[in-house]
């Protein structure tokens, strides 16, 4: 059976180094990192998302400012607030929770951020910073993605990469990173020929789809490490539902070296990388360094 990489328990060691380093910074420098979330309607989801989001920024002992608006908000509304937070001096990280309602357009109002603020990393300017290899903010679940990785197989260097999808959110952004790390990177995606044998060519293979236990076992290169990105609600059978990856788990961990599960996996990843790109630009926006 394939070790399994426990997202859970690494994001909870994340979460309690970033907590260590806010007591320094607010002790050391009196700088308390702040992180303003903006959920625009009523998406259940986005709720969850937000309620667990504002939960965690507060354990670790950040200060949280929640900005809950109608889903009749306009976009010169939302642009308001935002100019409002990037002026704000105890705001540190700014996420606009998406998707937002369809009369505001996406890209304008990330694109309106401070890019020293944008914690999810999806502002052109800090797009533009990874792709050319320059520091800057790098979007939450892809830098959750490689921290795993580095940490379950140390130097990177030379091992065939394969991601399976090619989002701005994700599978670009892993990409980038995946080839900062000096992997030999293959993005595949829906038009792409023969995904199987791709697939099976990969020492690192990412799976970034939304399409429930797509990747077989028979897809995983004996060895292999497999991180599943995806997150899919499906039936159970039972009038329930349960969540499922883009991987077939019970398949693929018999063949692969190491692999996560969904849940507990990437997911868990993903908060804890915001806090850490929040404390990150708390510390950068007042040019002091990170405590140790
Ligand atoms: P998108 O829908 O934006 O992108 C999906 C990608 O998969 C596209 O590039 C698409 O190709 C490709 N694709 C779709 N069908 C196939 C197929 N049959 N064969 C090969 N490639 C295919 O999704 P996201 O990147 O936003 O999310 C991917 C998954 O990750 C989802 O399950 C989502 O819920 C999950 N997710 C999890 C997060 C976490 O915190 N763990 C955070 C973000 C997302 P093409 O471009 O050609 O259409």
């Amino acid at each position: 059976m394939s070790k399994v990489i426990d997202g859970k328990a690494f994001a909870a060691k994340l979460r309690a180094r970033v907590a260590e380093k806010v007591g320094k910074l607010k002790s050391q420098q009196g700088v308390v990192p702040g992180l303003a979330v903006v959920l625009v309607g009523e998406d259940p989801a986005s709720q969850v998302y937000v309620r667990n989001k504002g939960k965690q920024t507060l354990e670790v002992g950040m200060q949280s400012f929640e900005h809950k608006l109608p889903d009749t908000t306009s976009q010169d509304k939302l642009m308001q607030l935002i100019d409002q937070l990037n002026a704000d001096e105890a705001v540190h990280g700014i996420l606009v929770q998406l998707p937002l309602p369809k009369q505001i357009e996406e890209e304008a109002v990330i694109n309106h951020i401070n890019p020293d603020k944008d914690v999810d990393g999806f502002h052109l300017n800090n797009v533009g910073r990874l792709a050319i290899g320059e520091p800057g903010i790098v979007p939450c679940t892809p830098l959750g993605c490689i921290m795993m990785l580095k940490d379950a197989l140390g130097d990177l260097s030379g091992l065939h990469a394969v991601v399976v999808g090619r989002s701005n959110i994700v599978g670009k952004p892993m990409a980038a990173l995946l080839l900062q790390e000096n992997c030999t990177v293959e993005i595949t995606h829906s038009r792409t020929r023969n995904l199987q044998e791709e697939c099976l060519r990969a020492d690192i293979l990412v799976a970034a789809v939304g399409r429930p236990e797509m990747i077989k076992g028979d897809w995983v290169k004996p060895g292999a490490t497999v991180i599943d990105v995806g997150i899919n609600r499906i039936d159970a059978g039972d009038g329930k539902t349960r969540l499922v990856g883009d991987v077939d788990y019970d398949s693929a961990a018999k063949v692969a070296g190491k692999i996560t599960p969904v849940p507990g996996g990437v997911g868990p990843m993903t908060i804890a990388c915001l806090l850490h790109n929040t404390l990150q630009q708390a510390c950068r926006i007042n040019g002091v360094e990170m405590p140790d």
